[in-house]
């Protein structure tokens, strides 16, 4: 746009953005065979009722195994994946790995376990995102109640009747909406009912910094809105103690963080589940998961 031009004019292409560039095409083209040679794997990290110290729910996060590279961080790999496209295909294998596992830990009776997957902008835009989901849960016969999508405010802002019909369309499945990261994108607030929306993840940004004043009054804020407009709030990146401490003192509703366990493979986390479903749950059970 004209008015960027100032700014752009003397923009020299230097021999680090040479560098960085000829990495993204690099990345890109492993990602393009990735999917196909299965290096690809779901991780699932709890999340956990704060009142009761159970796990209630598990997101999943994609990590890619590339067989030279080792192990490319998700925050890497998933803007090459957005820009090259090739997120719709990847997206769907995460819609239906993650809605198998999770229908697969339901029959085993490990409890009523809603999974978070995330979903980008882009799988909005294009593919057939509500057609993908409710064909993945019919096929794993897993009820809409017991899947949750993620999206970040960012995804809203593109308000697109293509967006609202999706989500119209995942909503009449029971399919729950949380909002990501949130509190660190332009928010108008509108669009928490125009979407129905059921949860709020308090970004981990305000999560660190809770014993500061800002961020607790924030925090604060954010859950006395969510539940005067009947959502429910989970506070993401729990690293200590005290942090759950003080969120279960402001009404948080559920945490997830390292604090109750790291992103862990489908066996990890379902072994976890077989230890909940054999132990009391009419007692207060102090959350103590860490993988
Ligand atoms: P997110 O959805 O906000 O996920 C939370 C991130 O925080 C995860 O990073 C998780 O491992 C990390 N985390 C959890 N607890 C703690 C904690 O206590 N402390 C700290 N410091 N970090 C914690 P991860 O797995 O690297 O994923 C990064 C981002 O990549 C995700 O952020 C999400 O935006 C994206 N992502 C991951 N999997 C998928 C996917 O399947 N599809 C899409 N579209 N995006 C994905
Ligand atoms: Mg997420
Ligand atoms: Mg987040
Ligand atoms: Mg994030």
């Amino acid at each position: 746009a004209a008015k960027d031009d100032g700014r752009n004019t003397h923009r020299v292409f230097t021999p680090a953005m040479r560098e960085n560039a000829t990495e993204r095409i690099m990345l890109i083209s492993k990602l393009r065979s990735a999917l196909a040679n299965d290096e690809f794997e779901l991780n699932f990290q709890p999340q956990i009722d704060l009142a009761s110290g159970r796990i209630v729910g598990a997101e999943a996060l994609l990590r890619w195994n590339q067989p030279e590279l080792g192990r490319v961080p998700p925050g890497r790999f998933i803007p090459l994946a957005e820009e090259s496209g090739l997120i719709i295909d990847i997206g769907a294998w995460v819609i239906e790995q993650a809605i198998a596992t999770a229908a697969a830990w339901r029959s085993r009776g490990l409890g009523d376990i809603v999974m978070a997957i995330n979903i980008s902008a882009l799988q909005f835009r294009h593919g057939n995102l509500a057609r993908d989901i409710t064909n993945a849960l019919t096929r794993a016969r897993l009820p809409g109640t017991n899947l949750e999508v993620e999206l970040t405010e960012s995804t809203l802002i593109d308000d697109t009747d293509r967006l609202e019909e999706t989500i119209a369309l995942l909503k009449r499945r029971d399919v729950k909406l949380a909002i990501d990261d949130f509190g660190t994108g332009y928010s108008g607030l509108t669009y928490l009912r125009r979407f129905a929306v059921d949860r709020l993840k308090v970004d981990q940004s305000f999560v660190r910094d809770i014993d500061q004043g800002d961020s607790a009054a924030l925090v604060t804020a954010v859950i006395q809105m969510a539940h005067s407009l009947g959502l429910t709030v989970i506070a993401e990146g729990v690293e200590t103690q005290t942090q759950s401490d003080q969120l279960l003192g402001l009404r948080c509703d559920q945490a997830q963080g390292y604090r109750f366990g790291r992103p862990m493979t489908a066996a990890a986390f379902e072994s976890l589940l077989i230890d909940q479903a054999h132990a009391p749950s009419t007692t207060h059970q102090s959350p103590t998961v860490l993988s």
